[in-house]
């Protein structure tokens, strides 16, 4: 069996002992125990690694953002502009601090859940100088009805929204000098009524199994690894990295502090929805304002150029990916991210991301592409 059919198998053995792994599951330990067992089989050493967190910080913050906007647009209809713009503010700022930094303002509202990541190293021949990591995360997401429909077009939502909310903050002070009632008030409505929409719409109750995001990651990290360690570098330390609470962007946060001092001379390379109809090597991620390192992003270049990839380098426009953590903190990291020919990744956050619909030979190319940056960093 090539690299391709044995993750699927992987993939479709877990989905159906495991369920979905939505971060603090049950679902998302028993896949993490068997992830274990299956990394002890070829690393050097195994480690689970715990991190506390608060995974509905990130789902669920919407929810505060949108209570803020309705009470502030109801204080404006009854003449109190000031704190129409300060809680219109401090939803904003909520939404930038919550969603696109991570920052964990409100966070202490909502439950604590515990999870692990696990860590497995495949030491090299002779000394170790180099650091890589391949990475992938082992949780599975909420369905996302919004946005897994739409897909990158529900930019033409998010954006006009943040622009009414930014508009109506502003008016609400120059209602101190201007009537500006006649198109304040409307927009006011307009913009509880579109808020109500997303809020209700970003997440359903209902869990996506996660076959290609990113279980199927998971699996083409293992199979790198196994390779890697039947044939090893001369000189580089290979991390495998199976990621929890991926889908919280709280995982990789408490790992890169944890660790920062191991992780400041290594290279992170994340795999992302690898059955896809290309790659994007991402030198961005625009939702959550990270650049990407040059250095990881060229390394990933040259490998996927000698495996004969078809893929592209460019900003990632749409969803994110735990690279992101490693980024921000000034780590050189990337992710290859698989995406659909309309930019976005098959079946994302849907309840059709599921085993049967992976395809094997763009999971291979993922395998090899894995391997070969191995490869690539050690020359
Ligand atoms: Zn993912």
């Amino acid at each position: 069996m090539g690299y391709g059919e044995n993750v699927v198998e992987f993939v479709s053995h877990v989905c159906k002992a495991y369920g979905p792994r939505i971060a603090g599951s049950e679902g998302e330990m028993n896949a993490g125990e068997y992830i274990y067992r299956l990394m002890s089989d070829f690393c050097d050493e195994v480690k689970k690694d715990w991190f506390i967190s608060r995974p509905k910080g990130f789902t669920d913050y919407i929810w505060i953002t949108t209570f803020l906007y309705i009470l502030g647009a109801v204080l404006y209809f009854m003449g109190y502009w000031f704190l129409t713009f300060l809680l219109l503010s401090l939803g904003m700022a909520i939404f930038i601090l919550q969603q696109c930094l991570h920052y964990e303002l409100i966070d202490f509202l909502f439950p604590k859940t515990q999870e692990f990541h696990i860590v497995g190293k495949i030491m090299p021949k002779e000394t170790p100088k180099k650091r890589i990591l391949l990475s992938a995360h082992y949780d599975s997401p909420y369905e996302f009805p919004l946005l897994g429909r739409l897909r990158h077009k529900a930019a033409f939502i998010i954006l006009p929204l943040i622009s009414i909310v930014a508009i109506s903050a502003l008016l609400s002070i120059t209602r101190y000098y201007y009537d500006v009632d006649v198109i304040q008030k409307p927009l006011l409505v307009a913009g509880t009524v579109l808020l109500l929409i997303v809020a209700s719409a970003l997440r359903s109750n209902r869990l996506s199994i996660g076959a290609n995001d990113d279980l199927a990651g998971v699996g083409v990290v293992l199979e790198a690894g196994k390779y890697i360690s039947s044939d090893r570098p001369k000189n580089t330390e290979v991390w495998i990295v199976a990621f929890a609470g991926e889908e919280h962007m709280r995982g990789t946060k408490r790992f890169v502090k944890r660790h920062f001092e191991e992780l400041k001379d290594a290279i992170l390379f994340n795999f992302e929805c690898p059955s896809a109809d290309y790659f994007l090597i991402a030198t961005e991620e625009k939702m959550f304002f990270a650049k990407h390192s040059p250095k990881a992003v060229e390394i990933a270049k040259k490998a996927c150029e000698r495996v004969k990839a078809n893929f592209k380098v460019g900003s990632l426009p749409f969803a994110g990916s735990d690279a992101a953590n490693f980024s921000r903190k000034g780590l050189d990291a990337t992710t290859i991210f698989g995406l659909a020919n309309d930019g976005a990744p098959y079946y994302w956050h849907t309840l059709q991301d599921t085993p049967e619909k992976l395809k094997p030979d763009s999971i291979s190319k993922a395998v090899e592409i894995a391997i070969e940056i191995a490869r690539v960093v050690d020359e």
